[in-house]
């Protein structure tokens, strides 16, 4: 690379952000930092800024915009506050990409305002697929803005596509860890805490992709990213459970042939490959070694004990504003779970009433998908405020 990236991170002290960072610290001579962006956790933002110096940064929440700004007054480094700077910073011109690692519905109209500049897209926050894939992957055709898989699933089927683009899958397979509670039944579920879902076996993330991961929500988000970043039909998008997380996901060709990318579960990896695709750099991160992992398991995925990713494949089915109802229902129920506000099946019941209850629109505009998040989260909060007596299917 001839002249350096600079790169805007958008949610960088969370744990997409600060593993990107790290990737960034051992190749400066590759990246640099333009923007870093933060909503609650100004201690880390402010740290980070005074190590990467970046041109600017935003703090989302603007009650700690004085104490950000405070702490770097001494620094030539532009603060801003509020969820609208996050939305105008990106499209400065100094940036060359932009790393979308908000989480949830939060991150899609930073990523969109980025695509709209023409900026290229690491995308970590598959939320903004899932929210209005149609819309997002319509506006980077026509900016002629490529969208880099960060989720460690859809960066191993892009890697297996270089050098294909020209020749048409026949199917994926995106692998599943099948999270904490993989081969538990309905009434094992019933009673776990957050504490045990907050407990991934071969990952560590943020608080709320955790939660997907232990319900499959996550996997179920997944496959709908899939279908937009890969342009297919539902019916070529499968899950299979693959408990060591060592082979991230499947790409089945035309003549049967299958391809696969393999390495330890390390999101660094991903990261890195979406900053520096088509390059490969070098990297210290631990290699695999055959002899530690003597058997590589699959196994079908349970939906009947884990619902939410058929409820995931409905709304695939479906298609319109139904995965924009299904996101925001989840976002309400994996916060109310985090809450104790609700049990670990009932974020299942919830989602699901909401899927019943909100106006199906088949070919939504962005302004329909802003209503349908708006109201499918109000009527989330109205099941929950009226303690709704959700009948847990067994
Ligand atoms: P975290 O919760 O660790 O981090 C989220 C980041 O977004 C933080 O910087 C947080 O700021 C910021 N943020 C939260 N809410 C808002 C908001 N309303 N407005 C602006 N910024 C906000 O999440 P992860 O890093 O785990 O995940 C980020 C995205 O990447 C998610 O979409 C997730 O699905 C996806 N992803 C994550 C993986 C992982 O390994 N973690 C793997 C694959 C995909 P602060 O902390 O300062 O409050
Ligand atoms: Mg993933």
């Amino acid at each position: 690379m001839d002249k350096k990236k600079n790169i805007a991170i958008l949610g960088a002290t969370g744990s997409i952000g600060t593993q990107a960072l790290e990737v960034i610290r051992a190749n400066k001579n590759i990246f640099s930092v333009e923007v870093l962006t933060g909503s609650s956790n100004a201690d880390l933002l402010i740290k980070q800024a005074i190590e990467f110096n970046p041109n600017t940064i935003v703090i989302s929440d603007e009650n700690k915009y004085h104490y950000v700004k405070d702490a770097l007054k001494e620094y030539d480094i532009k603060v801003f506050a509020g969820k609208k700077a996050i939305v105008d910073v990106v499209k400065m011109d100094n940036i060359d990409m932009v790393l979308a690692a908000i989480v949830g519905y939060a991150g899609l109209e930073s990523t969109l305002s980025a695509i709209e500049a023409g900026k290229q897209i690491a995308l970590a926050n598959k939320e903004t697929l899932v929210v209005a894939g149609d819309i997002v992957t319509a506006l980077a055709k026509e900016k002629g803005v490529n969208i880099y898989p960060v989720d460690s699933e859809h960066s191993a089927i892009f890697q297996c596509l270089v050098g294909e683009f020209h020749n048409p899958i026949e199917k994926i397979y995106l692998t599943a860890s099948g999270g904490p509670f993989r081969g538990k039944d309905r009434d094992f579920l019933a009673t776990i805490n957050k504490e045990q879902a907050l407990k991934h076996p071969n990952w560590e993330m943020g608080a709320k992709i955790t939660i997907d991961s232990a319900t499959l929500m996550n996997k179920g988000l997944e496959v709908i990213e899939a279908k937009w970043l890969f342009a297919l039909r539902p019916e070529q998008i499968n899950v299979i459970v693959h408990p060591q997380s060592i082979v991230h996901s499947i790409v089945q060709f035309s003549d049967g042939s299958m391809k696969a990318q393999m390495g330890l579960p390390d999101m660094k990896l991903p990261i890195q490959y979406a900053l520096s695709y088509p390059e490969r750099i070098n990297s210290n991160f631990t290699r695999f070694d055959f002899l530690n992992y003597p058997e590589l398991t699959f196994q079908p995925a349970d939906t009947k004990t884990f619902r939410n990713l058929a409820l995931a494949f409905d709304a695939l089915n479906k298609g319109g504003n139904a995965a924009c109802v299904l996101n925001a229902a989840n976002e309400i129920a994996v916060m109310a779970f985090l809450n104790d506000q609700i049990r670990f099946l009932e974020m299942t019941d919830l989602i699901e009433k909401c899927l019943e209850k909100i106006t199906f629109i088949k070919k939504p505009s962005y302004l329909d998908y802003v209503e349908t998040d708006k109201e499918t989260r109000r009527l989330a909060h109205e099941f929950l405020t009226n303690r709704i007596k959700f009948v847990t299917k067994k």
